[in-house]
């Protein structure tokens, strides 16, 4: 596995103003040293344990995303360093980040998860739900955390057009978010959308940040 080459080829592919989240869960400090040796700065990981041991041990600059479930039990763990939620998939868990990041007066930025695939998941906003989270308001009064986007997964599927269809499906419901609830608030600007097998077609239908782990670390050893 050439990381480094991975790296270079993946960032080719992407236009400036998208972002690079890699994911590095499930694969050692040395891969993410590897990646961080040819400037990557992003890294993504999606287990708590093992994120608080990676940040323990690598260079401080590195920008830690938490991409998957986050339970509110573990938030506290990763409140005082991390850089981004990606996955915030309830309003209680938004309450809870909130919490745990004034304790250590920090603003932490979320994404909200919409689940926008065709399959089951116990995870992630519906249109509605999402809508009616934030017609209540109340969130606005959470100030030690910042709504800074929308976060979504495509089905996995060999269908490019349906993975395409979803991918749209978020960037339009992002719109609508903007121009009903954050019109006001520049901060709310990311679409965290494509993975290794289709983030080019996310790319495409305007993401601003893509979450890639296979492509660039090789295959995971669960
Ligand atoms: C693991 C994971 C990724 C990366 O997946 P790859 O297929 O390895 O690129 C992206 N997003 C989330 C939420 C993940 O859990």
């Amino acid at each position: 596995m050439d990381i480094q080459a991975n790296l270079k080829e993946v960032i080719a592919e992407l236009p400036t103003n998208v972002r690079l989240v890699a994911v590095s869960k499930f694969h050692p400090a040395e891969a993410i040293e590897a990646a961080y040796s040819a400037g990557q700065r992003i890294f993504g990981e999606s287990k708590e344990q093992e994120l608080s041991g990676k940040h323990e041990q690598l260079p401080k600059d590195i920008e830690w995303h938490f991409i998957g479930h986050l339970q509110t039990n573990k938030v506290k763990y990763i409140a005082p360093y991390i850089a981004m939620i990606h996955a915030a998939d309830s309003y209680k868990l938004l309450v809870e980040i909130n919490k745990q990041a004034a304790k250590h007066e920090r603003t932490i930025p979320c994404l909200l998860e919409i689940h926008i695939a065709q399959e089951e998941s116990k995870y992630g906003f519906t249109f509605d739900s999402c809508r009616e989270m934030l017609r209540t308001g109340e969130w606005k009064n959470l100030n030690n955390i910042c709504i800074a986007g929308v976060m979504g997964m495509a089905t996995n599927t060999e269908d490019e057009t349906e993975i395409a269809n979803e991918f749209h499906s978020l960037k339009v419901f992002f719109d609508e978010l903007k121009q009903k609830f954050f019109s006001d608030r520049p901060e709310f600007k990311e679409i965290s959308m494509g993975m290794s097998h289709d983030y080019p077609i996310a790319v495409k239908e305007g993401s601003t940040m893509v979450r890639v782990g296979s492509k660039i670390f090789g295959d995971r050893n669960y």
